[in-house]
């Protein structure tokens, strides 16, 4: 047995023995591979075989692995400092951060609240949604609204927020706060938004928004709950229906912010401003953990011009400079790169690549969307056979349940595309995901 395979093995057994991963058991039979190194939009695992990424690290790495101008930012503020906390204190690239994300972001967003991941920016977000109606008097106020087939983040109020059943998180029902649900948007993207889609949104709203603080959804791509993307005009009836009913409009642009969808904020394919959005994954191009809670200014001095006069949160890593630095290099780079050609390149290579797989009685749908191409199938996946296909074709592509689906880094080329639409169209024509 060579070197690299023993150091390999003994790594997976250490791994085996300690280390749990996520929505796993700990003895899961579906195959885990150590990474060495990553760069561009390659994943060398130690035993030095070489995948490309389609997954971009759960949709947050944009730039790829590896990127100089990245690093350098992290090694620029490593120099000053790695962390101070933000309690009394700020500093510049936070400063710096806030600034810029309010002026990218749709008019009206004009507060930001830094925080450590996707979850806890909804918490934030929820929890600033209550406490500007009981700032206002209206404490009955303290329900929400999201759709089917929406998912918000794994934390407990996140999880009340999330569709009860593709949300993953039933076996905690009992003890989630009780919120209320509409179906998943019946129309798709580029369709029109028909009263039948929306009359359940306007239904629960006309009865019950005396109760409801927010309407919380992610914007035309409904990620993890199910890979679907609906109507703009759905948002827009939505947005005016909230004005209707005075109940904020909660974005949740985790997974769609920063260009995934093929606009800058998916909210833009609406023209609509929500009341507060939420933003994380690839803030910071995937380097490091961060989101941030952005809201407008009525919201934030509503909060702050009532008992208590604060707004009641405030994590330890709050702002963590390092964070702040990265994230403000990734948005530089982004908005110096060509992202909307490099975007609607890769949609047009997933539309042409992932097409043929529409020939396989297996698959129910394949649909495309900026860069995110979905292989929706009509059984759930086998993981374990499936995952170590794909790693054998050399691609890293991690599917769920009945999805098989691709968000590559945005700077991917096309043979490396290629790549990843060939290792789907394969691993479907050999059967080898049953
Ligand atoms: N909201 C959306 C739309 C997401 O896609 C996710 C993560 N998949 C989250 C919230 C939660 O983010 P995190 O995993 O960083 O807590």
């Amino acid at each position: 047995m060579s070197m690299a395979k023993t150091h390999r093995s003994s790594l997976l057994d250490d791994d085996k023995k300690t280390v749990w991963h996520p929505y796993s058991s700990t003895h899961s039979e579906v195959p885990v591979f150590a990474v060495k190194s990553a760069s561009g939009c390659q994943l060398t695992l130690e035993d030095g075989t070489q995948l490309v990424d389609g997954m971009a690290s759960w949709w947050c790495a944009i730039h790829g692995y590896n990127v100089p101008e990245l690093n350098q930012a992290l090694t620029r503020q490593l120099d000053n400092m790695a962390h101070v906390m933000f309690g009394g204190l700020t500093h510049q690239p936070a400063i710096d951060l806030c600034k810029t994300l309010v002026a990218i972001t749709p008019k009206n967003l004009d507060t930001v609240f830094l925080a450590d991941s996707g979850s806890v920016s909804v918490e934030i977000a929820m929890k600033m949604a209550v406490q500007y109606w009981q700032a206002k008097g209206q404490n009955s106020k303290q329900k929400f609204i999201s759709l089917r087939g929406g998912y918000h983040g794994d934390t407990l109020g996140a999880m009340s927020v999330c569709d009860p059943v593709t949300g993953m998180h039933t076996l905690f029902s009992d003890m989630l706060a009780k919120n209320y649900f509409v179906p998943s948007p019946a129309c798709a993207f580029g369709e029109p938004c028909l009263d039948e889609h929306i009359s359940e949104l306007k239904t629960v709203l006309e009865s019950h928004h005396e109760t409801i603080a927010a309407l919380i959804l992610e914007p035309v791509v409904q990620g993890a709950g199910g890979m679907k993307f609906y109507s703009a005009d759905y948002l827009k009836l939505a947005k005016q229906l909230c004005e209707q009913y005075h109940v904020l409009l909660i974005a949740d642009e985790i997974a769609t912010g920063f260009g995934r969808s093929g606009k800058l904020f998916a909210c833009e394919h609406a023209a609509i401003s929500p009341d507060i959005m939420c933003l994380g994954k690839s803030l910071t191009g995937g380097y490091m953990t961060l989101a941030a809670t952005l809201c407008s200014k009525a919201i934030s001095d509503t909060i702050s011009n009532n008992p208590p006069h604060a707004f009641m949160h405030g994590p330890t890593f709050m702002g963590n400079p390092l964070a702040c630095s990265v994230a403000l290099e990734s948005i530089r780079l982004l908005q110096a790169s060509n992202w909307q050609q490099n975007v609607q390149r890769i949609a047009q290579q997933l539309q042409r690549g992932l097409k043929a797989c529409e020939q396989f009685d297996a698959v129910a749908q394949v649909r495309v969307l900026g860069a995110i191409g979905v292989v929706e199938l009509k059984q759930v996946v086998n993981m374990s056979r499936v995952q170590q296909a794909f790693v054998d074709a050399g691609v890293w592509i991690r599917p769920f349940g009945k999805l098989i689906y691709l968000m590559p880094p945005y700077i991917i080329d096309n043979d490396e595309l290629n790549t990843l639409c060939q290792a789907v169209f394969n691993v479907l024509n050999d059967g080898k995901y049953r």
